[in-house]
């Protein structure tokens, strides 16, 4: 770290934590877990991290929390990162086995430089944790109308991200095992492909531990608010947990977490997830020979098999309760996936469905995400409304929430972009 860095960090440490490190009351102490400091006993408050208090309190290890988790411990802050089921854990709209990472995301620039930027880091993570978490299989954009094709080629010119338009006679000559009737031509990103989804997480929670961080499981809900902070937050089981300042990243909860605030500004869907199995030693439509096709218009998309089984998902739009409701995939959306199989991937029709999962999808009302303080709390943090779209730029989101948390670097154009007051309820 150099020593800006350090400066800047404790700097803000100091500024974050003013006020919020004298907590209330806490039993947690008690068990050792956290030192108490009670109020009113310094007359200035000394930055959390001299007391062995948390600096960042982060709530929910999926996607947003663990990343930001592990980029806050690596700039210098202590962190402590609770999930009420575990980082990984099935309910978790991160917790299933792959996501897709492409850079195409029409006109929305920024997207396409961050996945660019996080393709990157997932490979430097890769290398670093010693771990396969990235697949470099391609993604091909089918048929995908021509006035989006034209912006999406021009941004991808401008910042120089590798693409090809491959006419219908040349994926056939490419791809063999694909049936193409209905395609005329596809984008294909060869910088593009799969990342593992809850494994991954589970590295970044691993070399979290590793490098310091503390990791445990806790249903966490904001505390009290006063004077523009919050001293704590508070358990299930009422106990208080404090920190300098918190980061709240529940994904499909967090409406729940901030009904004051946030009430109606996440749409949860129901997203059902199939994975048909290759038939034996066949490699044709592993992530080695066929890259992951992204085909809203045909009803599905699909990612090549990373050796779990070739992943369809059926596009569907009905609720969920991410914490209440069975996850059971429902016959009816089976039969869409050998519709879609049919379509594309004829030979893959007689192969059984070998895993499935059914996840939360959190969708915001302008499908950007949520980054900012809490209008009541500035030491207070919210991270959400992936909208579909967020697993693949983790590492990014890590960097990102980190450098916002710690003053190290705020970009005007993306505070606005990610603030609260940018989204609105769902209509
Ligand atoms: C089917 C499907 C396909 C997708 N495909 C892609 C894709 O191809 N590429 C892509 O980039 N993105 C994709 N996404 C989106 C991406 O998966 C999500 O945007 C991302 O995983 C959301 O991460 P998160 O951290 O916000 O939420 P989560 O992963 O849900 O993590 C939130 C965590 O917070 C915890 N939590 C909640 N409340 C509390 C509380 N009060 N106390 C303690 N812990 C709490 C939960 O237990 C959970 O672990 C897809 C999503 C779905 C559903």
């Amino acid at each position: 770290m150099t020593d800006l860095t350090r400066r800047k960090l404790l700097a803000s440490s100091a500024s974050v934590m003013a006020g919020a490190a004298l907590a209330s009351t806490s039993n947690a102490n008690a068990q050792g877990a956290i030192p108490q400091v009670t109020a009113g006993t310094s007359p200035r408050p000394a930055p959390a991290i001299i007391q062995g208090l948390p600096d960042v309190l982060v709530v929910g290890g999926g996607a947003f929390g663990a990343w930001s988790a592990l980029s806050l411990l690596e700039k210098g802050a202590k962190v402590k990162l609770v999930d009420a089921y575990g980082v990984g854990n099935a309910r978790q709209t991160s917790g299933d086995e792959t996501r897709q990472i492409r850079a195409a995301y029409g006109e929305d620039e920024v997207y396409s430089r961050w996945a660019m930027r996080a393709y990157d880091l997932w490979h430097q993570r890769q290398d670093e944790f010693g771990r396969g978490m990235i697949y470099d299989n391609g993604v091909l954009s089918a048929n995908e109308p021509e006035d989006k094709l034209a912006v999406e080629m021009d941004i991808f010119n401008r910042l120089g991200i590798p693409y090809e338009v491959i006419p219908h006679d040349e994926l056939v000559r490419r791809w063999p095992q694909g049936r193409w009737d209905d395609v005329e031509y596809a984008l294909y990103e060869p910088k593009a492909g799969t990342v593992k989804a809850r494994e991954s997480l589970i590295a970044v929670s691993e070399n979290f531990q590793a490098k310091g961080g503390e990791v445990d499981m806790a249903h966490v809900m904001p505390g009290a608010m006063s004077g523009g902070t919050m001293a704590s937050a508070v358990m299930s089981n009422g106990e208080d947990i404090t920190a300098g300042s918190y980061l709240f990243a529940c994904g499909p909860w967090i409406g729940d977490v901030f009904p004051d605030i946030l009430a109606g500004y996440i749409r949860l869907r129901r997203s059902e997830v199939y994975y048909v199995g290759s038939p034996a030693g066949d490699t044709r439509y592993t992530y080695r020979e066929f890259p992951n096709m992204w085909e809203p218009h045909a009803g599905a998309y699909a990612m090549s098999d990373i050796d779990y089984g070739y992943k369809v998902v059926p596009r569907f739009g009905i609720g969920i309760d991410p914490t209440d409701d069975d996850r059971v995939p429902s016959s009816f959306l089976m039969l869409k996936v050998y519709d879609y199989l049919r379509q594309r991937l004829p030979g893959l029709v007689d192969q059984p469905i070998v895993a499935s999962r059914v996840c939360a999808l959190e969708i915001s009302n302008n499908h950007h995400y949520i980054i900012d303080q809490h209008p009541e709390a500035s030491n207070v943090w919210i991270a959400g409304g992936g909208s579909g779209h967020a697993f693949k730029m983790g590492p990014m989101l890590g960097e990102y929430i980190s450098d916002r948390m710690l003053s190290l670097a705020d970009d005007p154009e993306l505070r606005d972009l990610y603030a609260i007051a940018t989204h609105a309820p769902h209509a």
